[in-house]
């Protein structure tokens, strides 16, 4: 039989209680955030149908067309997908469960795993982490203003500065036809010049070329036509509306023309927001996203205007872990319980519930007999307040509370044993 691996599959990673620290005081950080922002939680299953995101995502997209799990049931008949990203399931919910017949809008987060089948590297896994929110059935600048603050808010409650916003408008439905012919035009005089990816993406998708990192293509590129030279009076005028509430907001930006982003049913506003590179390979793109008022329509209703934006947690996890930021440590335990004896590993057990019922954090070594053993655990722990049991006390059910830096120690009965622990502990 072939030996078992000892390791993930490729890309995907355990997050170890050392990176816990982190994850926790991003939950937290959210969770408080989204509170006050007035967003409702919500979870959408793993799996989706996989033509939610070839329909809504574009079946010209890396994601879908090259990223994406595919599972099929037994039967064969059902393909179904690891989500690769937030947004479309949430859409599939909004729709599916009628939120459009309640007050608009709806304002929904979640945090969770997601899969791309992406080539492993620095801050790009197969199975990563991002928490995200949509504010759907709300066609206003100010949502996009909004979302763009929130998504910057968050960063900096948890510490992150040196941060930078681009944004860009693609245009709607209306306008960005015109672009496209117009930058396929541009794209066919280059194509001698131009990458293979840039070339095939010229056909299948010729917004996404103006993604290309290639440095000979950039400077190509740069000559490119621009959107906001093509956008239609309604979506200038609400883009310009975007940037007047983040100047009032104070929020710094920088208008980047050739922004896209990578899923086919943006419109109007997309931003990222980034931090430089560090000596550790963190940093990047930590947050993007953007207004996507045709994506229900995509799917087969009608129009949902909807605004919102993902972050990837690994990627702040480690900006985080770099410039040495605070995560959220476990409380430390204030008092230890020893025991010696097996009746007084019966009372030991019991106490231990009594000072969980009233809100005392304690710890101790059941495991173990010796005294020694369990009183250099509760030294390493740094806790002054020991109580111990030995078979005699035990017979009484009696305790002795022993102060480990005085050495003073004092026999209480179980019964008066809470309220003697809360004393000393004041
Ligand atoms: P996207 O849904 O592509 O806009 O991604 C939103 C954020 O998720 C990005 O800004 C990244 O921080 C993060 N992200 C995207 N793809 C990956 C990946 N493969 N591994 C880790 N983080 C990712």
């Amino acid at each position: 039989m072939a030996k078992i691996k000892f390791q993930t599959p490729s890309g995907m990673h355990d997050v170890l209680p050392q990176d816990q620290i982190y994850f926790q005081k991003i939950y937290k950080t959210i969770e408080k955030t989204f509170d006050f922002y007035g967003f409702e939680k919500i979870d959408t299953p793993i799996l989706e149908n996989a033509d939610l995101f070839s329909r809504s995502v574009g079946v010209n997209t890396d994601i879908v067309e090259k990223e994406m799990y595919i599972l099929r049931t037994k039967e064969g008949k059902d393909a179904l997908a690891l989500r690769p990203e937030g947004t479309a399931p949430i859409m599939r919910a909004y729709l599916e469960h009628g939120l459009n017949t309640y007050p608009q809008p709806i304002k929904l987060w979640y945090h969770g795993p997601f899969f791309r089948h992406e080539r492993p590297q620095a801050g790009r896994y197969r199975q990563f982490w991002q928490y995200g929110f949509e504010v759907l059935g709300d066609k206003e600048s100010v949502v996009d203003a909004q979302t763009i603050l929130i998504a910057f808010n968050i960063l900096n409650d948890l510490g992150i500065n040196n941060i930078s916003i681009r944004i860009n408008s693609i245009g709607d439905e209306n306008c960005r036809g015109e672009y496209r012919k117009a930058l396929v035009k541009f794209l066919k005089s280059k194509k001698n010049s131009l990458c293979r990816d840039c070339l095939r993406r010229s056909k299948t998708n010729p917004l996404r070329v103006l993604d290309c990192k290639n440095e000979k293509c950039r400077e190509i590129l740069n000559e490119a036509p621009q959107i906001i030279d093509y956008l239609c009076d309604d979506c200038k005028t609400h883009l310009k509306s975007v940037l007047e509430y983040l100047e009032e907001l104070k929020i710094p930006f920088t208008l980047d023309p050739f922004l896209v982003r990578g899923l086919d049913y943006y419109t109007r506003t997309v931003f990222e927001i980034e931090v430089p590179f560090g000596e550790e390979g963190e940093g990047g793109v930590l947050a993007g996203g953007g207004r996507y008022d045709i994506l229900s329509k995509v799917l087969g209703k009608t129009n949902v205007p909807s605004c919102g934006a993902a972050a990837g947690i690994e990627r702040i996890v480690s900006v985080m872990r770099a410039r040495k930021l605070e995560g959220v440590y476990a409380s430390l335990p204030k008092v230890f319980i020893s025991q010696i004896g097996p009746l007084a590993k019966k009372k030991g057990l019991v106490i231990f519930e009594e000072l969980r019922k009233a809100g005392i954090k304690a710890t101790e070594l059941f495991s173990k007999d010796s005294l020694k053993a369990q009183l250099s655990k509760a030294n390493r722990l740094n806790i002054n307040t020991v109580i111990i049991i030995g078979q005699k006390e035990a017979l009484k059910d009696m305790v002795i509370i022993r102060d480990m830096e005085t050495g003073k120690q004092s026999e209480v009965s179980i019964k008066e044993m809470v309220k003697e622990v809360k004393t000393r502990l004041k």
